[in-house]
């Protein structure tokens, strides 16, 4: 797993109030039995709220695209 226990805990708080809500990722609403991600800022530090786990991910996947092309 690449994230830690607190996250998990996190993640298990926050779902219930996540549900009804629009993922910020797509504007779709979060609804039960959908699979449901807390989202990182991108520096790591904090949480941006709840998203789909498919948007999450695309949007994970994209970010470390962008991170590899770019040579500091
Ligand atoms: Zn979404």
């Amino acid at each position: 797993m690449r994230y830690g226990y607190n996250h998990q805990r996190i993640r298990k708080a926050l779902l219930p109030f996540a549900y009804g809500r629009r993922c910020h990722f797509c504007g779709r609403l979060m609804l039960p039995g959908e699979r449901l991600d807390l989202d990182h800022t991108v520096d790591q530090s904090g949480y941006r709220g709840m998203t789909h786990s498919s948007c999450n991910r695309r949007d994970g996947a994209r970010r470390q695209r962008i991170r590899r092309s770019r040579a500091w």
